[in-house]
């Protein structure tokens, strides 16, 4: 199955991506009152001569998180540097990047969720006093363990988290700002395919982009990667213009609905509905059933098939809902 709604990167779709990714402010599209807020924090910060507060952004894979980071950082003429919760496993993995880091930097974490404790509790100081704690060997003391404080640079730690409940509260609480991000509407993504259309050199008329909009379940990454098929079917078969035909054929080679829903979607909601009565089930049975992963289904697909008024979480399992149940009758 064509992975357009999958939440991995590969290093040659981040070259793609970041050809794509808005450098300020201005061009980034919706999330309007994240932008409004984060614009005067930046001025405010910038005119005390200070840096901006730690921020923490949640939501699902491909809203913009890693954009915004960069954005804080090119609004402030400051530089930023990616890590990742995945890969940060012990304080000494982190170490020489926080001393590395210049005044006023942006130390960007992605799924900061996935750091482990002794990680979490090193970056305590580090976030709070500007300041780590490095465990050393004192000759002196014949070779007793000691700790020499070491001071940092000031820097704003940006973090991103797809798990919202699985962040601990003591590091949230770290984070002076946090933003919670929606899905994007229609018009909003629209926008997002026209923008990224001419920095591509593709044609792309008005009825195609809002057709792409519609079918990118609310996720810029998603209209990015349509996008990318359209213009090769476009190449194919016409004159590389991306028209309506050209997206509609598109879906269908993706096996994506008008709505956005994929195959696995469909296979989600078909075995609540037809396997398991309608639900509630719980969500390991429904990975076997469906033959995905739970996290998968959890990160993916679960948001966007609630959003659309699908499906409910309830204490004891997924449900489908009336709407599903009339959706899938009729798409059958
Ligand atoms: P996340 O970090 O949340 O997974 P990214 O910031 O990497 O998502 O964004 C994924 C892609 O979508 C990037 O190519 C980025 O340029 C694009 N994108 C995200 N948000 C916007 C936006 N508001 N306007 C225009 N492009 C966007």
């Amino acid at each position: 199955m064509e992975k357009v709604f999958e939440g991995i990167v590969d290093t040659e779709e981040k070259i793609y991506e970041d050809s794509l990714r808005p450098s300020y402010l201005s061009d980034f599209i919706g999330q309007e009152h994240i932008k409004k807020s984060l614009s005067l924090y930046i001025k405010a910060a910038s005119l005390r001569g200070d840096i901006i507060d730690h921020v923490l952004f949640y939501g699902s894979p491909g809203l913009g998180k890693t954009t915004l980071a960069t954005i804080i950082a090119n609004e402030s003429g400051k530089g930023v540097i990616t890590t990742s919760g995945a890969i940060i496993q012990r304080p000494a993995d982190i170490i020489s990047t926080l001393l590395g880091l210049q005044e006023g930097d942006v130390l960007f974490i992605d799924e900061i969720h996935r750091l482990p404790k002794i990680v979490e509790e090193f970056l305590y100081p580090a976030m709070e006093d500007f300041a780590i704690d490095i465990l050393c060997n004192d000759v002196d003391k014949g070779g007793e363990r000691s700790a020499t404080r070491m001071p940092l640079n000031k820097f704003t730690l940006v973090g991103a988290t797809t798990r919202a409940g699985m962040i601990s509260s003591p590091l949230r609480n770290r984070f002076g700002i946090d933003y919670h991000m929606e899905f994007y509407g229609v018009k909003d993504l629209s926008y997002i395919a026209l923008r990224s259309a001419k920095i591509l050199d593709v044609g792309i008329n008005k009825p195609a982009a809002d057709f792409i909009a519609k079918g990118s379940r609310g996720t810029p990454r998603i209209v990015n990667r349509i996008i990318k098929r359209c213009r090769d079917v476009a190449q194919i078969e016409g004159d590389g213009l991306i028209t309506l035909n050209v997206v509609k054929d598109t879906f269908v080679m993706l096996r994506i609905d008008d709505n956005g829903l994929d195959a696995m979607d469909r296979k989600i909601m078909t075995a609540i509905l037809e396997f398991h009565d309608g639900g509630p089930v719980g969500i390991n049975t429904l990975a076997v059933t469906v033959g995905e992963d739970d996290e998968t289904i959890e990160a993916m697909h679960e948001p966007f098939l609630i959003q659309q008024g699908f499906l409910e979480r309830t204490p004891r399992g997924r449900k489908a809902t009336k709407k599903a149940e009339r959706y899938f009758s009729d798409s059958k």
